[in-house]
């Protein structure tokens, strides 16, 4: 059994953090690693006005493209304006589930022009905390898009002519012997005392898997099911991850404060 790993940058915009996306490049530049990058197509996320707006941006994006870098379309403005959780995010907060299709049409439909005007075709998308529903899917299959990098499932869902190719982890899963693992970066968080760690993480995980980290195309290889098994699998991972799981760690710090081992 084969093991492939695939690198996501996100939140990639004019605006963000320049410093840390050269420290995030050297990285990537020394183990040849050529990541799936989230580009936003008209950003208004007040937390990503990091620094002054990269005039050659568009360029500078399409430059990495042509060093084999794959870019997908990251939402539309990167805004939150509805509470409406999605299909598979446990926040309230979305800037496409909860409206209904004609309006995520739209934002779709404007977000791959912008792209197109700036010379970017991409058939490839992932929303804002991973926050989507049905009707986004149906948007998406509607403009053309073949693949979202999300999904709780293990093998790629068929929905509406789009493949759903599981992004089970919010930042780098645990990597096991074999099977398919989006490890998600996001570098304008690593300047956070919190987030500091995440640099290490990628350097250790370009070091100690080289070999298996591969590039968007490499990575989707696998035929997307549309079938009920699939669905099921995902939904039954959904209520193990936001059901079952903060049960059982509820009652494990329960215990271990009542044994001493909290953290005191
Ligand atoms: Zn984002």
């Amino acid at each position: 059994m084969k093991r492939k790993i695939l690198i996501r940058f996100d939140d990639i915009c004019p605006t963000m953090d320049w410093e840390q996306w050269k420290r995030a490049v050297s990285v990537l530049d020394a183990f040849d690693v050529k990541p799936l990058l989230g580009v936003i197509p008209d950003c208004r996320d007040p937390e990503l006005f990091i620094n002054e707006e990269r005039d050659d941006f568009w360029q500078y994006i399409k430059s990495l493209q042509e060093r084999g870098y794959t870019l997908a379309m990251h939402g539309y403005q990167h805004v939150f304006d509805t509470k409406a959780r999605g299909m598979v995010s446990v926040r309230h907060a979305s800037e496409f589930a909860g409206h209904t299709y004609k309006e995520q049409f739209e934002k779709l439909q404007i977000g791959r022009t912008i792209l197109g005007s700036h010379g970017i075709e991409t058939d490839i998308f992932f929303a804002p905390a991973h926050s989507y529903d049905l009707n986004t899917l149906k948007a998406l299959g509607a403009l053309g898009f073949k693949y979202i990098s999300d999904g709780m499932s293990r093998t790629p869902i068929a929905r509406f002519g789009v493949a759903c190719l599981p992004c089970r982890s919010g930042g780098v899963p645990r990597i096991g012997k074999c099977g398919y693992y989006t490890a998600v970066f996001h570098a304008h968080e690593w300047n956070r005392p919190d987030k500091a760690e995440e640099y290490m993480r990628l350097k250790r995980l370009c070091r100690m898997y080289q070999s298996d980290i591969v590039s968007f195309d490499e990575y989707n290889d696998r035929k997307a099911a549309g079938g009920i098994l699939a669905r099921l699998d995902e939904w039954m991972y959904l209520r193990l991850l936001y059901g079952v799981r903060p049960v059982l760690s509820n009652i494990r710090q329960r215990v271990g404060t009542t044994a001493g081992y909290g953290k005191g």
